[in-house]
């Protein structure tokens, strides 16, 4: 919570409740949800709170660079509360999308061709394939 007290304050963003709630919601949430998923996290506690309102809310705090969005995941959108430099899975069964923190996929050379053509300034991998839960469903549907 510091991260986000800290930078709303330097971005003369209000702190409401409302803010508040949204930040909260994304950071507890641990598969990157959508604006979609974290409205209906806080719906109860905040009625009057619209789709909108908290989609805006999240592509402001992009802004401000207290989370991310998911790169490459088309639509709806997906946040990140993860700072950090890491790696994601994405479940084609169930959309949810995972971290991945790895040395191995960390220390992947850059072909040099690719080094070349760019000046890369960093490197998120992005897997895809089917979560543990997802597999196992998979399984029993073959078996049944
Ligand atoms: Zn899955
Ligand atoms: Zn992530």
């Amino acid at each position: 919570m510091e991260l986000f007290f800290t930078k709303c304050k330097q971005h003369h963003l209000k702190i409401t409740p409302q803010r508040i709630a949204v930040y909260k919601a994304l950071k507890d949430a641990v598969n990157h949800p959508s604006a979609d998923a974290v409205h209906k996290k806080i719906k109860n506690e905040f009625p009057n709170i619209s789709l909108d309102t908290v989609n805006r809310t999240l592509l402001t705090f992009s802004e401000i660079n207290i989370i991310a969005i998911v790169e490459g995941q088309g639509d709806p959108r997906r946040f990140d509360p993860n700072l950090d430099s890491h790696h994601h899975f994405y479940c084609l069964s169930c959309n949810e999308i995972f971290d991945v923190y790895d040395e191995a996929l960390n220390a992947i050379k850059i072909p040099e061709t690719i080094e070349n053509k760019f000046t890369i300034t960093g490197k998120r991998l992005c897997l895809q394939g089917f979560c543990n839960k997802c597999n196992c469903r998979e399984k029993g549907k073959r078996i049944a």
